[in-house]
């Protein structure tokens, strides 16, 4: 199953691909992800990409679609994928459907997770995650015992940058104005499938576990 995980930035998109990954076995390929590890490493494309994410802008195209070409290209994605922020524009879409058929592939579903701004404010403003393992705690919705330590491996629980307010009202901004049209681009090719993400993690992901358990 070739799936792409969609909705705006807080409607936790990060933590169904998570649970998904582990559940059919697939590959989770987050752009978001890749760029923040490029970014700890200070690598030169890391160094670019940061100009962008503190400004919460989308790195450019051309450097965004040539990571996820060369990601799908591995091996581990021959059996499927799972994509978590990425496409974001209308370009990288169009790029996107180009390498699947240089593939010989189709997307399977693009998964829409729709949720309400106010929630995705408070949610965005409550997200930490462990600067070790990378586990994500929202500490409005799940808090973990302790609000400063991991719970899995005790390491210390931090703020995205870009989670601060300014820069994540520029997300959502961003969302609106470039990301949202990909809705209408994925219902036309009819892959589109929309998730009240209001609900909570759980019953999101039993909601996309059947989908995906019917498309199998
Ligand atoms: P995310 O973790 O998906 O919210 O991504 C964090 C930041 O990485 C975004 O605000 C962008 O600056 C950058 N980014 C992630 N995915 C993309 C993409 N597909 N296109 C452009 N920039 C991206």
């Amino acid at each position: 199953m070739n799936i792409i995980l969609m909705g705006p930035p807080g409607a936790g998109k990060g933590t169904q691909a998570s649970l998904l990954k582990d559940k059919y076995n697939i590959p989770h390929i987050s752009t978001g992800d890749i760029f923040r590890e490029a970014v700890e490493k200070s690598t030169d494309m890391g160094i670019e990409a940061k100009k962008y994410m503190d400004k919460g802008q989308l790195v450019p195209d051309e450097v965004t679609i040539g990571i996820v070409s060369d990601r799908l290209a591995q091996g581990d994605c021959a059996k499927g994928f799972l994509l978590d922020g990425f496409p974001r524009t209308t370009v990288q879409a169009q790029a996107l459907d180009e390498v699947m058929k240089k593939m010989g592939k189709a997307i399977s579903v693009a998964v829409n997770i729709s949720v309400s701004s106010n929630i995705l404010i408070e949610r965005i403003a409550g997200r930490v995650s462990c600067g070790k393992c990378k586990t994500v705690y929202n500490l409005t919705l799940l808090p973990p015992d302790n609000t400063h330590t991991c719970v899995k491996c005790g390491g210390e629980l931090i703020q995205r940058d870009d989670d601060k307010a300014e820069t994540a009202l520029k997300r959502l901004e961003v969302y609106q104005a470039q990301t949202s049209p990909l809705l209408e681009y994925y219902e036309k090719q009819k892959v589109l499938v929309n998730i009240d993400g209001d609900k909570g993690s759980e019953g999101v992901f039993e909601i996309i576990s059947k989908l995906l358990d019917a498309l199998q």
